[in-house]
């Protein structure tokens, strides 16, 4: 963490420098059908980047000098099982920092004695219900639930079986309006299962039969303070504490609160969001962006330009624009946890750089 605000502070300082983190959408490809999930109301005959040429992208990216790469799910990465190990291997041989989301199911022997053996850092996986009928019920599938639960075991038994203490697991939960009221099981399930952490995510909607699996306010609001005390009681991390408090602030009200910081800021700190100094996001279409949320809009593209250049000449263009304090239109569709994140980052800035 403490390099990620070195590399942006560098820049602060006229220093051009690599991009710290980079996310690898390796696939919009999925072995399941969530209820929620927007890949439901998504087709496209597009071809995906080839192994090949995302094997070249992790070397380049090692080259510049990204230290922690992010494989998320965007669709299911291990249905690109040999691609994923491949890159596994390299980015560890490298000694980086590797975190992957997926839904567990296709985790194997071979799987996890690659993440084991390697030391790969973080897998995070997603699990939406405390039991079979919650689970398979999101999932769309009737064995979901059980193919997941061993895939964790898997990891377990090849951690202990090598003494390792890698991969950190992590457990992700989205909240929905059929496991709102078991959100403290969820806790008991990861700690049951040997999960560092357990995290709770909002559910974003992108179709009807989503806005149907919309939790009440009040009802989110009362299981995650539940799940405060038993998380605690457990001594099980999770960020119910943070949801409570971002909850405060709705993603509407975004807009007029990076106005505020740019007008009541100055310098390096006016800037609204420092994505562009130390993320790079790619697509499965080789689409390059500075954050999560650019959704492929933009005319960078790794198939026609190397990563190096698209870091130190194309992202020069984001650079620019917000540190006149201007936004994209994707910008629409950011979130608040990413504000949030700015704002801590901007607090750091200015207490030990700028020593306000
Ligand atoms: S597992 Fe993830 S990517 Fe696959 S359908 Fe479900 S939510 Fe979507
Ligand atoms: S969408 Fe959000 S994270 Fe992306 S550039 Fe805009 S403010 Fe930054």
């Amino acid at each position: 963490m403490k390099e990620k605000i070195e590399r942006i502070a560098n820049w602060m300082k006229g220093r051009k420098v690599g991009p710290y983190t980079i996310e690898l959408n390796i696939t919009n490809k999925c072995n399941l059908k969530c209820r929620m999930c927007w890949l439901r109301n998504f087709s496209c005959s597009r071809k995906e980047i080839e192994n090949s040429k995302w094997i070249k992208i992790v070397e380049e990216a090692c080259q510049l000098g990204v230290k922690e790469f992010r494989i998320p799910g965007s669709g299911e990465p291990f249905v690109k099982k040999k691609l994923v190990l491949e890159m596994v291997k390299i980015i560890k041989k490298n000694k980086r920092k590797g975190l992957i989301i997926t839904n567990g199911t296709l985790i194997d022997d071979e799987v996890t004695e690659v993440l084991v053996k390697f030391g790969w850092d973080i897998v995070t996986i997603s699990i939406d219900g405390p039991v079979p009928e919650i689970h398979n019920f999101i999932r769309n599938s009737d064995h979901a639930f059980q193919k997941t639960i061993d895939g964790v075991r898997k990891i377990n038994g090849y951690k202990r079986l090598y003494g390792k203490k890698l991969p950190y697991l992590r457990m992700n939960t989205v909240i929905t309006s059929v496991n709102v009221n078991k959100l403290e099981e969820m806790i008991e399930l990861g700690y049951r299962l040997g999960f560092s952490e357990v995290l709770f995510q909002p559910i974003t909607v992108f179709s009807e039969e989503g806005r149907k699996l919309l939790p009440k306010k009040k009802d989110v609001r009362d299981n995650l303070k539940k799940v405060m005390k038993k998380a605690e009681s457990l001594g099980i991390y999770t960020n119910a504490k943070n949801l409570l408090k971002k909850g405060s602030i709705k993603a509407e009200d975004l807009p007029k609160l990076w106005k505020k910081v740019i007008e009541t800021n100055d310098g390096f700190l006016k800037i609204p969001c420092y994505e562009p100094f130390y993320n790079i996001v790619i697509t499965p279409y080789g689409e390059v962006g500075p954050c999560a949320v650019f959704g492929g809009n933009s005319s960078l593209n790794v198939c026609s330009t190397n990563l190096k250049n698209i870091w130190y000449e194309g992202f020069e263009e984001f650079r620019k624009r917000l540190r006149k304090g201007e936004m994209f239109d994707f910008c629409k569709n950011c979130c608040v946890p990413i504000f949030l994140e700015n704002e801590r980052i901007r607090e750091v800035l200015r207490r030990e750089i700028y020593g306000r």
